[in-house]
């Protein structure tokens, strides 16, 4: 599958805005949008006005990059959220926020979205009782996801659960972190989904 590979700094200087795609680096001093925050490349620095299409455009590309998507999948949501009831825009991001990987990376079990889709893919994550290594699985109200037990120990785990102890998780999740457990107790709404997304502009992109 097809996959990016360059630095994912590079992404956020090219949105102009922090993205949060490295974990506690992103919190730090190291972080390239407070060190150099122009887009990369020759004509980086010479940010023009955008057009409403250009506006649209980089609302999209946002929306990919914070969860990770190639163009293919992310529209693939957009299709489905458009065909169900409801505000077409709050559907599609109630979609990539109920992906399992997401969710694994809100319960605080990896640091990033990357990582968490690392650890689901290495079946380090099982839902209801079962081994789901499929990071765009859509999680229910009701489902139970927890970490292996035999992944319980993983570094990299326990650290970002430490981290995500400071930060809290959604309302929609309950979390049982001594057992590394958790269950959907409803689907996010808007107002849970922390993400500074203008959905309305994704939506008109893709109606064009
Ligand atoms: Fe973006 Fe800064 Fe995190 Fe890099 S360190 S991914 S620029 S927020």
């Amino acid at each position: 599958m097809a996959r990016y590979r360059d630095s994912v700094c590079r992404l956020c200087r090219r949105e102009g805005e922090k993205l949060f795609l490295k974990g506690s680096r992103c919190l730090g001093d190291k972080c390239a949008i407070d060190k150099r925050n122009y887009a990369p490349g020759q004509h980086g620095q010479s940010r023009s006005k955008l057009s409403e299409y250009g506006t649209q455009l980089r609302e999209k590309q946002k929306g990919k990059r914070i969860y990770g998507l190639m163009e293919r999948q992310f529209r693939n949501y957009f299709r489905i959220a458009d065909k169900k009831k409801g505000i077409t825009g709050e559907t599609l991001l109630q979609l990539l926020e109920r992906r399992l990987d997401n969710v694994v990376y809100r319960l605080g079990f990896a640091p990033t979205r990357k990582l968490s889709r690392q650890l689901v893919r290495h079946n380090h994550v099982v839902v209801n009782n079962r081994k789901v290594n499929i990071p765009s699985y859509i999680v229910k109200k009701g489902d139970i996801i927890e970490v292996r037990e035999k992944s319980r120990n993983l570094k990299v785990i326990k650290d970002s659960l430490k981290e995500t102890e400071k930060k809290g998780i959604p309302a929609w999740l309950q979390l049982d972190s001594p057992f590394m457990k958790c269950v959907v107790m409803n689907l996010p709404t808007r107002e849970e989904i922390n993400i500074p997304l203008q959905e309305h502009l994704i939506v008109e992109l893709y109606s064009k």
